[in-house]
């Protein structure tokens, strides 16, 4: 059964005495999670250590980084490594949010090697793809998020992108309260889906976690999760408060 991920994505927000008692918030919360079923926190690099170890062996939680580096190491102030990102055991990294897309003008090639990167390193890339509105509108949506799929993912293994979670984030709804229909994410999720396939087969298509991320709150997150293409959410505003968090993690199919 695919994986079903909740990943709260903090960007540059909390203090450190914020993002512990959110968390603890959320641990405290009877919560059933199902098998399949995994939260994740994304948090700002100097909270990794901390948060994992607040998380301690807890089933089904893990924390991610929101980046990293696309070269191995050597003199680049200010980066991050994904063997570093290993070496203090995270599972998980967002890669090409379209944050770091715009602000940081990271484009398909640069993310395309810090996939490789995270996953020689034994680490989930969070792969985020999404249309700005002027390409939706224009309805040339289906082939400008294929191509970013093609960029950056084609060049994996079959086994290897069996371990890339990919999130679909349409970029006009990202932190606009401007949410995609629930009929808009599913057929995105099933293009993507289709694009998968042909490159790596059905079958390993079928078991790939497809996340919805843009303006996902606890008044629409069930609408959208029930989706059978959707896999989940990747969540920004939202995840900083905990009884919407919660309320989110509680869609699950
Ligand atoms: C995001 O940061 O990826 C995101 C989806 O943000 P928001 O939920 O605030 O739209």
């Amino acid at each position: 059964m695919r994986k079903q991920i909740i990943v709260a994505n903090w960007k540059m927000n909390l203090s450190n005495i914020e993002a512990e008692s959110l968390v603890d918030e959320i641990l405290k919360a009877t919560l059933s999670l199902k098998d399949n079923q995994q939260v994740v926190f994304a948090v700002p690099f100097p909270y990794l250590i901390n948060i994992k170890n607040i998380i301690g062996n807890k089933n089904s939680f893990f924390v991610a980084a929101q980046n990293c580096a696309s070269t191995k190491n050597g003199a680049y102030t200010g980066e991050v490594s994904s063997e570093m990102l290993d070496g203090i055991g995270i599972k998980y990294v967002i890669i090409g949010h379209s944050e770091r897309r715009l602000y940081n003008h990271e484009d398909n090639k640069v993310l395309k090697q810090k996939v490789d990167l995270a996953l020689e390193s034994n680490i989930h890339p969070i792969f985020c793809c999404g249309e700005s509105l002027g390409t939706r509108e224009s309805n040339n949506q289906n082939t400008f998020v294929e191509h970013q799929l093609r960029e950056s993912l084609f060049q994996l293994t079959t086994e290897q992108i069996k371990k890339v979670v990919i999130a679909y984030e349409p970029i006009w709804a990202i932190g606009t309260g401007k949410t995609a229909t629930s009929e808009e994410a599913q057929e995105m999720h099933a293009h993507i889906r289709k694009v998968l396939s042909t490159q790596f087969g059905i079958t390993t298509a079928e078991s790939i976690s497809i996340l919805y991320g843009g303006s996902v709150k606890g008044s629409n997150a069930e609408e959208i999760f029930n989706n059978s293409d959707v896999d989940g959410g990747l969540i920004g505003g939202a995840s900083l408060n905990a009884t919407e968090f919660l309320t989110i993690i509680k869609s699950l199919k």
